[in-house]
């Protein structure tokens, strides 16, 4: 009851609280649940929160740029959280996943522990880099992520933040398989929405940001490490992540972001100016940047992350 009651205050002038469900009668496929944002909390950043939610659900529902549109929660914390808000399943909206710009998904991670032999179902994850002693009965000797999303055909498109999908950071391989499992911190989508905020008060227009990676499972980085530059311990394992680049023309290139007719490492340099930036004034989000110049296989690129200490390469 503090939890429900707490919460209520929350959201506090909320008018409706609606649900939308991608599969909640199949228990495999992840259900999704919408509550209305009040519209101050849309204007002026998240309303305040009591310390009880607060643990739940970081300091603010939408981020420090105001534009998250999903938060990703260990199921049973999911559940509560959806009992308080007070959100039913709507099993009728199934399918229904375009999400209005007003609105909050709480979306249920599986835990980790749900990972047996490297996979989840038939997705194959592989193991974190810190994970093999545990295997052998000593304890973790680092991080391993909280849980995984479940991404369907149904939820890929719901849009996480105002510029992002879910689709969008997952792990470029095993097509046909589903459910696919993704591992995705809210505060590095927070940072992404914040780098557009900064790259428009600059004066460079950002319609669509490419997310050339994003997550990347264990078993995948793994094939990359050395030759490709990934690092054995990539923060693209722990959802805190991605390679991006601008790209409003939606050509797979970054665009001339500096307007000197040339697409090369000053134009990744505008995005790298924009993270500067926000880690200027946001010190939670601090982490990697780190600048890449093409090759014939990919367009220029900034690596951005939220590793929580400052690192510069490139
Ligand atoms: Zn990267």
């Amino acid at each position: 009851m503090p939890l429900r009651s707490s919460l209520l205050t929350a959201v506090a002038g909320v008018a409706t609280l609606v649900a939308v469900a991608s599969g909640a009668a199949a228990a495999s496929r992840p259900t999704v649940a919408r509550a209305d944002v009040p519209a101050d909390a849309r204007a002026g950043g998240a309303p305040a929160l009591p310390a009880s939610v607060g643990a739940i659900l970081d300091d603010s529902l939408l981020g420090a740029s105001g534009k998250l549109r999903a938060r990703f929660v260990v199921a049973g914390l999911a559940e509560r959280l959806e009992r308080a808000l007070g959100i039913a399943r709507d099993v009728a909206a199934q399918g229904s996943v375009v999400p209005r710009a007003s609105q909050l998904a709480i979306l249920p991670m599986l835990p980790f522990e749900a990972k047996v032999r490297g996979r989840v179902g038939t997705y194959v994850l592989g193991m974190w880099p810190h994970e093999r002693r545990w295997r052998r009965g000593a304890l973790l000797d680092g991080p391993v992520p909280a849980g995984f999303i479940q991404v369907t055909p149904h939820n890929r498109d719901l849009a996480i933040s105002e510029h992002f999908r879910l689709g969008d950071f997952l792990t470029k391989n095993q097509h046909d398989v589903w459910p696919k499992m993704l591992v995705l911190r809210e505060p590095l989508v927070d940072k992404l929405e914040l780098v557009i905020d900064e790259l428009q008060a600059m004066g460079v227009r950002v319609d669509h940001m490419q997310v050339m990676s994003g997550f990347r499972t264990p078993a995948y980085n793994a094939r990359g490490v050395g030759a490709g530059g990934r690092a054995r311990d990539s923060r693209h394992q722990y959802g805190d992540a991605a390679d991006v680049f601008v790209d409003n023309d939606r050509d797979g290139w970054m665009d001339d972001l500096n307007r000197d007719g040339r697409i090369d490492l000053r134009d990744a340099d505008v995005i790298v100016a924009a993270a500067e930036r926000v880690e200027w004034r946001h010190a939670q989000l601090v982490g990697g940047v780190g600048r890449y110049r093409a090759t014939s296989a990919h367009g220029p690129f900034v690596h951005i992350d939220v590793r929580g200490h400052r690192a510069r390469w490139g």
